[in-house]
């Protein structure tokens, strides 16, 4: 199904400019929240749409299908406002959860710093004891949109270890340093954010004190990955789209580009990449509707294949285009830079490998003895 399908919209036409031009406009995801898309994944309880997760899903696979820089801004809004829902006090959920629902707020998630990355408990950024408030040092580094974003879910250490606290953006000591140029999601583009001695009450950490990682990081990671693994078998489809036009139209030694058999490979493995990361979220999303443990695993597995499919996928759409691939006409050089995007974030390729391999020893190994 496309976006036009589900909200009776398409971003398509405008995401090669907002690409060019690194930004997504915000109007977009205020037209987006008036659809129901930014509070799909809060309960109805909550304020929010209440979607399933299957539903959720298709939803940000035709978001990624279009533009994965609007999945991005898309994903870390639902992990931030996913932590406020399931780890906030009843004051702060009072105080965010419907902006976020309704986009008078956009959430942003800022965890990576230059020096710490996948190993992201080790963050360096302090949050130091200053009465009601903490007072936030640090750097923060690739946050995605940081700009676009009015208030930052950010983890620091205390001294009861890495913590979780809401920044707002328009705070004093809080700048915002854009990093252009970067290989994909261009229109999400990310950020330096530096804090310097920011003041922030304490009533907006969120989750226990020394729980920031294990808890909240980890939680919001999660519905990281699952947004990831439905938009990148967007892109799939987006690079099938593509390719099956192109090879149709092309004509080389007499014949369309796609009655060579070689072409076709391509197109075959593309497709069955699609059904599979498309089974494999589904999977997912069915294990989150019923709240089965399992959930979190499935979710890694369906990230780490559809991210690592689309950047075969892509990489099959630029071939099939030839030159055209590799110029501004054609959208398969975005679909390329983006998909070699998604095997980093939300936890590299190699962190969703030990997760995987960690639970199938668990799993699969036989009982000893048996
Ligand atoms: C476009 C974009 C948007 C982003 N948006 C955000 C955001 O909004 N918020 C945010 O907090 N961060 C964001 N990030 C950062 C992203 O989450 C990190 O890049 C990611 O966690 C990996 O960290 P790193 O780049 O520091 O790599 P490193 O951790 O330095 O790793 C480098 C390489 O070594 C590998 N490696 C590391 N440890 C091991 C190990 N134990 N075994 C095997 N291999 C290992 C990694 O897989 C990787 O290939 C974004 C990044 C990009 C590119």
């Amino acid at each position: 199904m496309t976006l036009q399908d589900y909200l009776g919209v398409s971003v398509a036409p405008c995401a090669e400019a907002w690409d060019r031009e690194e930004r997504v406009p915000r109007r977009v995801l205020t037209e987006l929240a008036g659809l129901g898309v930014l509070g799909a994944h809060i309960s109805a309880a909550q304020g929010g749409r209440g979607r399933p997760a299957t539903e959720w899903g298709e939803m940000l696979e035709a978001v990624g299908a279009e533009s994965m820089s609007l999945l991005s801004i898309l994903t870390v809004h639902a992990m931030c406002s996913f932590a406020v829902a399931r780890w906030g006090d009843a004051a702060t959920q009072e105080e965010y959860l419907a902006d976020f629902v309704s986009g008078r707020k956009i959430g942003g998630f800022a965890l990576t710093e230059p020096a710490v990355g996948s190993d992201a408990k080790a963050v360096a950024t302090r949050f130091v004891d200053a009465g009601e408030n903490w007072s936030v040092s640090g750097c923060k580094k690739w946050i995605s949109a940081a700009e676009l974003v009015d208030v930052f879910l950010v983890f620091g250490q205390t001294e009861d270890g890495p913590t979780a606290l809401l920044v707002p953006r328009l705070t004093r000591g809080l700048s915002v340093v854009p990093i252009s140029g970067s290989l994909g999601f261009r229109a999400a583009r990310t950020c330096e954010v530096k804090f310097d001695h920011v003041l922030v009450p304490k009533r907006w950490t969120i989750g226990p004190q020394g729980q920031g990682f294990g808890w909240v990081a980890s939680s919001a990671l999660d519905v990281g990955r699952f947004c990831i693994a439905c938009g990148s078998t967007g892109l799939i489809r987006a690079c099938i789209r593509a390719s099956s036009a192109y090879a149709r139209d092309r004509r080389q030694f007499g014949v369309p580009l796609g009655e060579h058999q070689l072409i076709q490979a391509m197109l075959a493995e593309m497709t069955t990449d699609y059904k599979a990361a498309r089974a494999l979220w589904r999977a997912a999303a069915k294990e989150r509707e019923d709240l089965q443990p399992g959930s979190i695993v499935e979710t890694t597995t369906a990230k780490y294949f559809a991210s690592t499919a689309s950047s075969r996928a892509s990489n099959h759409a630029v071939q099939i285009h030839g030159a055209n691939g590799c110029g501004p006409d054609f959208p398969v050089q975005r679909y390329f830079r983006d998909a070699r995007v998604t095997e980093i974030i939300e936890g590299s390729n190699q962190m969703q490998q030990l997760m995987i391999a960690r639970d199938a020893l668990a799993a699969f190994a036989p009982k000893r003895g048996k």
